[in-house]
């Protein structure tokens, strides 16, 4: 029975605090800057006091305005200052707009005596005189802030708030990387692995639910094998009792047909309790130096088939290994190779490898109908068969190859498969001394 964990980290509540921790530091980041960037522009002073200074100004160069005043006022005032009356123009800076171009942003007539009028994205104050207008260029921060200033931080700021984001996300999503390895050790078989995710959330609830998941499968295939193997054993009294009355059947053909129906079950039956104590006689290989050859030729021999082609490139070579597993294995691999090849030949080799003196290569090939290239990994799963319909007519359970595997897994040995549908099958197996 699954118990739901509960969690005190949901992902959705990292990713919240996340999102929040790093709005704060972006905007204080920014507020921060641009703080710095309004302290160091030029300090103006607030608006009511510039229009006081403005009059104060306009007092100082006089009322028809003076030019040569207005040069020695404005050297020390930093306002620029155009203006223009009947008698005399001025302008401290030529950029400056006339009262021409500003009445074109914005018309206004006599009755109004201060304006203030925005053009080109700047601020002026038309101030209405007796005889004429003064145009003041109303200063703003902005235009003093150096961008480059504040461009500068920020990019640093950001590469390193985007950095520490990355390894936020990595921390919180890294568990997602062992999940995956984790599934997909337990989909190729190996249902004893366990993922190790910790983490207080989600990822850590789904990696002990799959863990929950694997252990419940190998428990239901256990008892699955062990259900198969009480049967078949069960079995055998019953057939022995049938063996014992067909003695006493008169009729010879029907005698004969009993006999040979039970024969056939009991050699599947054995073959079933052989692949079960193969699997479960201790997980350790009991390991003997072992001729292969002679070891291949005695199974080989154990067929009935008359196309089978044996090839050794050594008379002998002892190999350290289980004899017992490995004469089932190779019986196995054969056995399929037999099976499946529809009447053509088999071709079975012991040979070396040229680079590695160590190696041992046992090739079985057939020209039989082949295993799709999606299925070739599942063959060895536990009562695994290609296609159910079609292999009905021959006989067996699935069980060969994943006894194979354990055994050549038990022997540290490679099993490389290459397989054609429609051309054939070859299992190499690799031992290394
Ligand atoms: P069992 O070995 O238990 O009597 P089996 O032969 O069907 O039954 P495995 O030996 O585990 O089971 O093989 C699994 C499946 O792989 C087979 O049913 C068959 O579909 C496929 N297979 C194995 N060897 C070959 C081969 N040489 N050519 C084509 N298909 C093969
Ligand atoms: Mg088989």
């Amino acid at each position: 029975m699954k118990t739901k964990r509960e969690i005190k980290f949901s992902i959705f509540l990292k990713l919240i605090i996340l999102i929040i921790i790093f709005t704060v530091l972006v905007n204080v980041s920014i507020g921060f800057i641009l703080r710095r960037s309004f302290d160091r522009a030029h300090m103006r002073p607030p608006a009511s006091h510039m229009i006081k200074m403005q009059q104060y100004i306009l007092d100082d160069i006089g009322n028809p305005p003076d030019t040569v005043k207005a040069d020695q006022i404005l050297k020390d005032v930093k306002f620029d200052i155009r203006f223009e009356t009947s008698t005399s123009k001025y302008t401290s800076n030529k950029d400056l707009p006339t009262i021409e171009e500003l009445k074109s942003e914005r018309d206004f007539d006599d009755t109004e005596k201060s304006i203030m009028i925005r053009s080109a994205r700047k601020f002026y104050r038309v101030i209405k005189l007796d005889d004429g207008y003064v145009i003041f260029a109303q200063p703003s921060p902005i235009d003093e802030i150096d961008i480059e200033s504040v461009i500068f931080p920020l990019v640093i700021i950001f590469s390193i708030l985007a950095f520490l984001l990355y390894i936020s996300l990595r921390w919180i999503f890294g568990p997602i990387k062992k999940l995956s390895e984790g599934v997909e050790k337990i989909s190729s078989g190996d249902l004893e692995s366990k993922i190790d995710v910790k983490g207080n959330d989600e990822l850590e609830n789904l990696a002990a639910s799959i863990n929950e998941m694997s252990v419940n499968i190998s428990g239901m295939l256990k008892a699955k094998e062990t259900l198969l193997i009480d049967v078949s054993h069960e079995l055998r009294s019953p057939l022995t009792r049938i063996k014992l009355a067909n003695e006493f059947v008169e009729e010879e053909k029907i005698k004969k047909n009993i006999r040979e129906d039970v024969i056939e079950m009991e050699s599947m039956i054995s073959g079933m309790l052989e692949t079960y104590r193969a699997e479960n006689t201790g997980r350790k290989p009991d390991l003997k130096k072992t001729d292969i050859v002679l070891l291949l030729k005695n199974v080989i021999s154990k067929f009935s088939y008359d196309k089978i082609h044996f090839q050794s490139k050594f008379d002998k070579r002892e190999l350290l290994i289980d004899p017992e597993k490995i004469e089932i294995a190779l019986r196995n691999i054969i056995d399929n190779a037999v099976k499946y090849s529809e009447g053509k030949p088999v071709e079975i080799s012991i040979s070396g490898n040229e680079k590695n003196k160590n190696e041992t290569v046992i090739a079985v090939k057939d020209h039989g109908r082949g295993i799709e290239q999606e299925e070739i990994y599942k063959i060895f799963e536990p009562f695994y068969r290609v296609d159910k319909s079609r292999d009905k007519k021959i006989s067996g359970y699935g069980l060969g190859l994943s006894i194979v595997r354990k055994i050549l897994d038990l022997h540290k040995a490679k099993t490389e498969i290459y397989s054609k549908p429609g051309e054939g099958t070859e299992f190499r197996i690799t031992f290394i001394k």
